[in-house]
């Protein structure tokens, strides 16, 4: 198929990598790639040439029958120059009933990346899982390079250092990653979780898990947690709450699929914190753990530093777009027959990811 990878706007990723262009080539793609999409993630136009034509923007759509980008591109973009194309995308990240009419009116057939099914089978295509467990990992980083303090215990002449104390909220794909950070860095762990999977997870990383009774579970949830009772979740928060005024440094990861996240670290709690302490609220996109977390800033509060940003895995431009682009090759593998994508509405990954449902392939 003819393909095409659209510069992002101010993102650092880009959806293709030279790495995973090797792979497309092979599978007997022709590739083309807007110019300079590569440079914020350090790839240059010319570590692509080998298997890739790289294009303007005009040209990029006028050449390709499929487009890919991480981020939809403006709804303002988007018109009758994408007509009978193939569009991928994370419109998760985005109102989709801003974009679903203008996709369909356009006659653009489009992917939603952002809400693969949590099976086996599509485990490799999962962006949200491939990103989330590098946002987990600078979360820990970013909080150690705050914290006025070092993460593990250290013994010297001059004196002894106690280690750093480590509180993670959800225990999914960021939180686990950045429970087994923190404990690289030699940081003491404590993590909660209302799911049972992940309190054997976080057993097993080293960590301690906060035992709070009543969670309610579903396993048709596809893996995701459902809506706490308002009993568990004020149980929760005094549990929490204990471990939160000893705390350095707080990993906020807890979110409940298409709804808002819990606030499990309210004003009252924040108040008790010790100066110097770091939060990161990575769940800040739907709101946010921390009731003081402001989206895409940090705030100094009593001296403490609280940090909303749900898209972390940015600031690894490189390993972020090698393991997105490599997710879309993953996804084009399973639904690409034939050298076309032919509708199969049978199919769980396909039926869920394809959301402009009025337009048919023909
Ligand atoms: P997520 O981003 O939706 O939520 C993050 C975490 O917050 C989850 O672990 C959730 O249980 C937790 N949470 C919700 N309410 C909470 C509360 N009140 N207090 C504390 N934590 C709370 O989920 P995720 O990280 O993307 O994934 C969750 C799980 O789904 C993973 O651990 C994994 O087992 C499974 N998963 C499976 C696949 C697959 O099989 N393809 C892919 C991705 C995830």
């Amino acid at each position: 198929m003819k393909i095409g990878f659209i510069k992002e706007g101010n993102d650092t990723r880009v959806s293709l990598t030279p790495e995973v262009a090797k792979k497309f080539k092979k599978s007997g793609h022709d590739l083309f790639l807007e110019s300079g999409a590569g440079d914020l993630s350090n790839f240059n136009n010319s570590d692509y040439k080998e298997y890739v034509k790289v294009v303007s923007y005009s040209d990029l759509l006028k050449k390709s029958d499929l487009l890919i980008s991480i981020n939809p591109i403006e709804l303002n973009k988007i018109n009758s120059n994408f007509s009978k194309k193939i569009y991928l995308s994370n419109f998760n990240s985005v109102n989709k009933d801003n974009y679903l009419p203008v996709l369909e009116k356009n006659n653009i057939h489009s992917f939603d990346l952002g809400i693969i099914p949590r099976t086996t089978i599509a485990q490799s295509m999962d962006i949200l899982s491939s990103q989330a467990n590098l946002s987990g990992y600078k979360a820990v980083i970013k909080a150690a390079e705050l914290l006025p303090r070092m993460f593990p215990m250290i013994i010297t002449a001059a004196g002894s250092i106690k280690p750093a104390k480590v509180v993670v909220l959800g225990a999914g794909v960021a939180g686990l990653q950045a429970i087994a950070t923190a404990k690289r860095l030699g940081a003491i762990v404590e993590a909660s979780d209302p799911r049972s999977a992940a309190r054997e997870e976080v057993l097993s990383l080293g960590a301690r898990f906060i035992e709070v009774e009543g969670a309610v579970e579903d396993s048709s949830a596809g893996g995701y947690a459902v809506k706490q009772t308002k009993e568990y979740l004020e149980r929760q928060k005094k549990e929490v709450s204990k471990k939160l005024e000893l705390a350095d440094v707080v990993i906020s990861t807890a979110q409940v699929l298409g709804g808002k996240s819990p606030i499990l670290i309210p004003k009252t709690v924040v108040d008790k914190m010790k100066p110097g302490s770091v939060i990161i609220d990575l769940a800040s996109a739907s709101g946010g753990n921390c009731e003081m977390t402001q989206d895409g800033k940090m705030i100094i509060y009593n001296d403490i530093k609280i940090v909303g940003n749900s898209y972390l895995s940015a600031e690894l431009s490189q390993d972020s777009s090698n393991l997105f682009s490599n997710n879309v090759y993953n996804f084009l593998e399973y639904i690409i027959n034939d050298n076309k994508i032919v509708d199969n509405y049978e199919d769980e990954i396909f039926s869920q990811c394809y959301i402009t449902k009025k337009i048919k392939f023909s």
